[in-house]
């Protein structure tokens, strides 16, 4: 194991990303405890939040609201305070920068020749994997999907022919009408519903889409969800199979939409059925 630098003391300048508990207060690191103590200050998204927090561990810092949309000129000025300043950035919970702010600063601080590091720690979306039962050799993070249900729904038939598990962030309120646009747009595939992750109603839960929409009508969902798709599976499809699929979609579909849709199915390609979708429908 490598030698870790000395703690706390003091910190030299530049901007220290630091990940902080998702639910549980006992999943701080120590490491984080030490750079909270030992930074000139804190930048946070909501200094309310990141106040009890600091309260918790008895460390009193200024603390300094900043989210990515703030003006260029407050950024500027943060990001030259740590010329000379250890600067700690945290989010409401988790790691900093994950469907959270911070990018642009830390751009910022690369361009600046500013020093960063990070403090790592707890990740929803990497302990929704972690438990999720599905593959994750390859995985991607797609962020939360889109509210209205056009904008779900192509945004997730972007996503159909990745070849990964892929994790979204959720919300109780959305997760019946997300389930069933997965099922529309990504068929057949198993998905994972992490909720509560960290915390007393830990709870995780895997099945195919209609199954787990009846379970969570039964028993409505609460608070904060890691949502994971498993990618998609690939069953060798015959040229006969393909010409009954193609031959089952024409009875309601035009050519182009059968071929699209039998595409999608099997993971054929869209352009080698759709030809074939003309020439079924003249014989
Ligand atoms: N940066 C954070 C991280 O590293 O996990 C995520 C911030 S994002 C704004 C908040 C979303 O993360 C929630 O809507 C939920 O989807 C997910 N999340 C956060 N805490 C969670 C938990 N304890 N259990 C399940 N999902 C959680």
């Amino acid at each position: 194991m490598s030698e870790t630098p000395p703690p706390e003391k003091s910190l030299d300048p530049g901007l220290y990303i630091v990940a902080t508990p998702i639910g549980n207060l006992g999943d701080i690191t120590l490491r984080a405890i030490e750079v909270l103590k030992a930074c000139d200050g804190v930048a946070c998204e909501d200094t309310r939040i990141t106040g009890k927090l600091l309260k918790h561990l008895g460390i009193s810092k200024p603390l300094w609201r900043y989210d990515d949309h703030s003006e260029h000129r407050d950024r500027r000025r943060l990001v030259d305070s740590m010329q000379t300043r250890a600067v700690a950035l945290v989010s409401d919970a988790g790691t900093p920068l994950v469907s959270d702010p911070g990018f642009r600063l830390v751009n910022d601080c690369h361009s600046e020749g500013i020093q960063v590091t990070a403090i790592p720690g707890p990740c929803a979306a990497i302990m929704g994997l972690t438990l999720s039962g599905l593959p994750n050799d390859r995985f991607m993070f797609a962020g939360f999907l889109p509210n209205k249900d056009k904008a779900r729904r192509e945004y997730l038939e972007g996503l159909a022919s990745i070849d990964s598990t892929l994790v979204f962030y959720e919300t109780a309120p959305r997760l019946l009408k997300s389930l069933d646009a997965i099922a529309t747009s990504l068929p057949n595939r198993e998905v994972t519903v992490a909720r509560e992750l960290t915390k007393l109603h830990e709870d995780v839960r895997r099945g195919l889409p209609h199954g787990l929409m009846a379970w969570y009508e039964a028993n409505p969902p609460k608070g904060e969800i890691v949502l994971l798709v498993g990618p998609p599976v690939r069953v060798e499809t015959t040229d006969a199979d393909a010409d009954a699929l193609l031959l089952e979609a024409l009875e309601t579909l035009k050519p182009s939409q059968a071929a699209a849709q039998v595409a999608k199915r099997t993971g054929l390609d869209r352009k080698a059925l759709y030809t074939r979708a003309l020439g079924l429908r003249s014989e």
